[in-house]
């Protein structure tokens, strides 16, 4: 186990991979292959390492993303901008808003790089990758070839794209990614937190959406958590009649995925069911947004797993809702469960 993965992944776990490379341009690929090859292990795809929770030692290779560099174009009524799959996507946010390219204001101050945005579709405040995406560039290990998906094609849903799957995870490595913002900007602020404001321009979304990100979640360089832990539940309206027997302002939505359905707050469930700010030690929820599990220093990969078992476990007595990680588990062989 000769590659450390602690600096690539925000929850500062100390684990390793079997072995790794970080690649910094399209030339170091071969090498990259090369290692796949001796080790004849699988291999794991790395950005900052944001959404991902190693259980332990990866018997593997990883491949730390780092290619980088931006373009800028335009026609009459948009501005594309493709961004290296290595690149901070929070960087390229900040980019566009300095060169008056507005649109992705909703998105800042996501951790990760522009290359891990497209496997979960990253979203916040009412928008989401997907909204503007033109296309995914991908090293297709299958043809060789690098090739391009159409947003159209990627299969994006909540927290989900066709990256995610085990089959493509093994086939594409994203190298790039393709934005189409309209000149014509309007601004989304639909959102709950947003439309209380009186929010008007691309900059004053951008410097709010900062502002309350700071407040609501831990920075990963102070206190090591991977965001959002679990996703939000979609439960039958008959599961959802009988919560509200006993928590009638239970916060839901309609599931986009199947109206029959409701999307449950999973922050809020877990705030309900007393964990909060819970602290096992050296691991436990964040005191200002229950959904965030955090490393209070020192923690192991078990005590991670504990606590995420443990929220689950007072959630399900509480509601007899079972919460579903939104961040990726890796094993010793690859993703797993928890
Ligand atoms: C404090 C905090 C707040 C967060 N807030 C949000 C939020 O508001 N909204 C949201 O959607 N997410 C949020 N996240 C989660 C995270 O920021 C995103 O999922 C981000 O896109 C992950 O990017 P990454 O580069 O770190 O990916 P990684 O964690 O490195 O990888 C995630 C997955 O993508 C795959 N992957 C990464 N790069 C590539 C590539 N180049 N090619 C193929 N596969 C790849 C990996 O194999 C892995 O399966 C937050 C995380 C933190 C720590």
């Amino acid at each position: 186990m000769s590659f450390s993965l602690k600096p690539y992944n925000t929850f500062g776990l100390d684990v390793r991979a079997r072995d790794g490379i970080v690649v910094r341009d399209f030339a170091m690929f071969p090498a990259a292959f090369d290692k796949i090859r001796k080790n004849g292990t699988g291999f794991i795809t790395l950005g900052h390492g944001s959404d991902v929770l190693f259980k332990g030692d990866y018997d593997g290779t990883v491949i730390v993303n780092r290619l980088m560099g931006v373009e800028f174009n335009e026609d009459a009524n948009t501005y594309y901008v493709k961004a290296q799959a290595g690149e901070t996507f929070h960087d390229i946010v900040a980019l566009t808003m300095k060169k008056g390219i507005y649109g992705l204001e909703n998105l800042a101050m996501i951790p990760g790089t522009v290359g891990g945005a497209p496997v979960q579709n990253i979203g916040a405040y009412g928008v989401s990758l997907s909204d503007f995406c033109r296309y995914v560039e991908v090293l297709d290990l299958v043809t060789g070839k690098v090739d391009r998906i159409m947003g159209r094609d990627c299969g994006f849903g909540y927290r989900t794209s066709v990256f995610r799957t085990p089959e493509n995870q093994a086939r594409y490595i994203i190298t790039a990614v393709e934005l189409a913002l309209p000149k014509d900007w309007k601004p989304e602020t639909s959102y709950n937190a947003l439309s209380s404001q009186n929010l008007e321009t691309p900059e004053a979304i951008y410097d709010f959406v900062c502002s309350t990100r700071k407040i609501k979640l831990p920075d990963p360089k102070v206190l090591g958590n991977a965001g959002s832990f679990f996703r939000n539940p979609v439960v039958s309206r008959e599961t959802l009649a009988l919560i509200q027997k006993t928590f009638e302002n239970v916060p839901h939505y309609p599931a986009e995925s199947n109206p029959e359905m409701v999307k449950l707050a999973a922050g809020w469930l877990i705030d309900q069911a007393g964990c909060r700010g819970l602290n096992l030690g050296t691991a436990g929820t964040y005191r200002n947004q229950a959904l965030v599990l955090v490393n209070y220093g020192g923690a192991t990969p078990d005590d991670l797993v504990n606590a995420a078992k443990h929220v689950q476990t007072r959630v399900e007595d509480a509601f007899g809702v079972h919460l579903d990680p939104e961040v990726r588990i890796y094993g010793e062989k690859g993703e797993c469960q928890l």
